[in-house]
């Protein structure tokens, strides 16, 4: 580094502008203990960093105070956050410890220093994107600050990324594109999301942005003296509303451009919204809705407007924070135009966002949008079920959106994000309201869960206790809560599912003779399960058939011992080896042999084709082994057919209703009100998951008896079926009828 100053008075110099550049930059307001402790928090970092240098040679502190100052200027944080700033690489980087900083500082510091270290650990460590998006969130709630921070350090090292190799600056970026911009765009930062993009494209297209980066330059005369002519028939009216106010007319960003080239198709002289005008008048809050609406009306009376380009985000705003009057209008040589109409606040908010928001909230009693975005980040944190790829994708969807507005039947407001269905919006309201959910009517009218809300929709919610989400569900939400509950719920469900098929499988091994443990962990074991719920759940389910443990199993001093795989006809396989997982093709669904069911043979799959459901197969009658069933288009098929002509069996998949039998069941209960037929239906066809032939019933005074037709795959399930509807509050007696 011969090339970078050496000279040590030289780099006092740069440090201390540096640090008075930081002084300036502070706006809040600050008393004699804020500038003591900045003062400290200086000296102990120029100290602790002395011997460090960044990659581009200059002396390491001026990234501290660098991103103290973003905080402070660009972010418009307080003193407590600059002490953290310039502290926030010194426990990660030098011998300076936590303990020395929380007594030199206090706890708060302390905690946000040390979140701020755990988030810079988690870049070396090998973990994935996911793992470490999530815990980003999980020091936001500790303190926002952390994330705050975070972003400034973030944004300092995207300027200065040059002097890094490529494939760091690669990476850096790509993390750059997947957390901190979507986190910056959610917390209203939106200059910082722009230029995180803006960054991150320099280095994934290089080309494209400096092209675009080229022309937009070229183009600037032009777009300077277009906005003058748009503005000039304004200005006249615009003094009249009486407050200060100013314009600006921003080319839109490098990133935004580049989208629309890419998914318009057409190129940069050919796209006409390049950038918007801004209108930001300085008028006290209670005035500013008023006066933005006359400013609008002022806009619409010089150029037309297209009145579907209207957004109105001042009476109901973002939940990211940003307000803002958005209306588009044609304006000279018949260019659209984009007019973005704020007070000087709502600008603060929507270039600062949340910091900005905070300061402004102040004793204001008015709703906090971050507060319920907060309480849903806490609530998918903490659900233990969630696990990270499912997360990210939950959060990405609430992390990207824009909302829609819907209302409760008594007027209150709900922000979703956009997409969000019917039956998000019962687990919006509270989960047993979505796990109950049977019914949702949009503006009085009954909608499938999976409506897409529309802005202004009044939604409301029919429960009735004994309903239950199913796997079904999960494809008709978006959100993450809803996500989530529906999953817990499955499991648990899942689980107590199980109960009957463990019932089963002790009174199955008891009558072979056969201990429960640990022979149950060989079964979990040699069908490829995971658990003994997926096991127990399975065979309730009848897709573990139980009577054909002896095909497999032989029972020796009351354990399960597997059955060797006989020895294979070389011509039947080329003597390949079975696949060590072979056994979980044992698994059968429903296949005929000569017509009848297969679980009448001893039969399996053939390793060599691997035949799965619906395949077209054929039996083979081996000599030690059953039935092998092969894929006709099998290697083995023409030579077995050939030689083996009078060995070949029909065999063929049928859909499992095929071979379902149909079981009467005679139910009893007490009818209470309108819809009951419609609530059996639903918990047979939908949460037991069983196929209704038919059904009948008839009731009086409350009283209700009815047939009801049920196609079954097995014993099993039938108790399945009977015990769920046993359970159904409206029901008393379930009993089969015996013809
Ligand atoms: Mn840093």
């Amino acid at each position: 580094m011969a090339e970078v100053a050496v000279n040590k008075e030289e780099e006092k110099k740069l440090i201390m502008h540096a640090y008075r550049m930081l002084l300036k930059s502070i706006k809040s307001k600050m008393d004699n203990i804020d500038r003591a402790n900045i003062r400290m928090a200086y000296e102990i970092a120029v100290e602790a960093h002395s011997k460090q240098r960044r990659k581009s040679g200059e002396p390491y502190i001026l990234h501290p105070i660098e991103v103290a100052r973003i905080c402070a200027e660009e972010i418009g944080l307080g003193p407590t956050a600059i002490v953290a700033a310039l502290l926030h690489d010194v426990v990660e980087d030098t011998e300076v410890t936590l303990d020395q900083i929380r007594a030199k500082f206090g706890q708060k510091i302390a905690t946000i220093v040390d979140g701020l270290t755990k988030l810079d650990g988690m870049y070396s460590v090998a973990s994935p994107q996911a793992e470490n998006f999530k815990k980003v969130l999980r020091t936001l709630l500790v303190d926002v600050r952390v994330v705050l921070i975070k972003m400034a350090d973030r944004l300092h090292n995207m300027r200065t990324l040059g002097s890094m190799p490529k494939h760091k600056q690669l990476k850096i970026a790509a993390e750059t594109t997947f957390i901190y911009a979507p986190l910056a765009h959610r917390l209203g930062l939106y200059s910082f999301k722009t230029e995180f993009q803006d960054l991150a494209m320099k280095i994934t297209e290089p080309e494209l942005y400096s092209e675009i980066a080229r022309k937009l330059k070229e183009t600037k005369a032009q777009r300077t003296r277009f906005i003058n002519e748009f503005l000039k028939p304004l200005n006249e009216a615009l003094k009249e509303i009486g407050f200060p106010y100013r314009t600006t007319g921003r080319p839109k960003s490098i990133y935004s451009i580049a989208n629309k080239i890419k998914s318009k198709n057409v190129p940069f002289e050919e796209i006409y919204d390049l950038f918007a005008v801004r209108i930001i008048v300085d008028v006290p809050t209670k005035k500013e809705k008023q006066i933005c609406w006359q400013i609008y009306s002022i806009v619409t009376d010089v150029h037309t407007p297209i009145p579907e380009r209207l957004k109105d985000w001042i009476t109901t705003p973002k939940s990211n924070g940003y307000e803002s009057l958005h209306t588009t209008v044609i304006g000279p040589k018949g260019r659209y135009v984009e007019v973005q109409i704020r007070s000087e606040r709502m600008d603060e908010i929507a270039e600062k966002g949340f910091a900005a928001h905070w300061k402004y909230k102040g004793g204001s009693s008015s709703r906090d949008v971050f507060d319920s975005w907060f309480e849903n980040i806490r609530e998918i944190l903490e659900n233990p079920d969630s696990d990270s790829l499912e997360f990210i994708n939950d959060f990405k969807t609430n992390l990207f959106n824009e909302e829609v507005y819907v209302y409760t039947p008594k007027g209150d407001l709900k922000i979703l994000p956009k997409g969000a269905t019917a039956l998000d919006f019962a687990f919006s309201i509270h989960s047993d309201i979505g796990y109950h959910c049977t019914a949702i009517k949009v503006n009085k009218k009954l909608v499938p869960f999976g409506y897409k809300l529309q802005n202004g929709d009044q939604v409301s919610i029919t429960t009735n206790n004994s309903q239950k989400p199913t796997e079904n569900w999960l494809k008709m939400v978006v959100t993450g809560k809803a996500r989530a509950k529906i999953r817990s719920s499955m499991k648990e469900e899942r689980r107590k599912k199980g109960e009957i098929g463990k019932e089963s499988l002790q009174r199955k091994l008891k009558n072979m003779k056969v201990d429960f443990e640990p022979n149950v962990d060989i079964l979990v074991k040699y069908y490829g399960f995971t658990s003994r719920v997926d096991l127990y759940f399975e065979i309730a389910m009848g897709r573990v058939p139980l009577n054909e443990l002896k095909t497999y199993f032989n029972v020796e001093s009351n354990k399960l011992i597997e059955i060797e795989e006989p020895v294979i006809e070389a011509s039947e396989v080329n003597n390949k080896p079975a696949p060590a997982n072979s056994k979980k093709d044992l698994v059968k669904p429903r296949l005929l042999i000569s017509g009848e069911s297969a679980d009448k043979f001893e039969y399996s799959l053939a390793n060599c084709c691997k035949p799965v459901m619906g395949d077209d197969v054929f039996g083979f009658l081996t000599v030690g082994s059953g039935v092998k069933i092969h894929r006709t288009n099998c290697p083995n098929a023409t030579n077995l057919m050939a030689n083996y002509g009078y060995r070949i069996v029909k065999a063929e998949w049928v859909s499992s209703g095929d071979t379902s039998f149909v079981v009467e069941l005679k139910i009893t209960g007490i009818d209470k009100g309108p819809g009951v037929i419609e609530r059996l239906t639903h918990s047979i066809s939908t949460d037991l998951g069983l196929n209704i032939r038919s059904f009948y019933i008839d009731g009086e005074e409350g009283y209700f008896e009815g047939k009801i037709s049920l196609l079954v795959l097995n014993k099993d399930q039938l108790t399945v079926a009977i015990k769920g509807l046993k359970n159904l509050p409206e029901v008393s007696t379930v009993v089969r009828i015996e013809h």
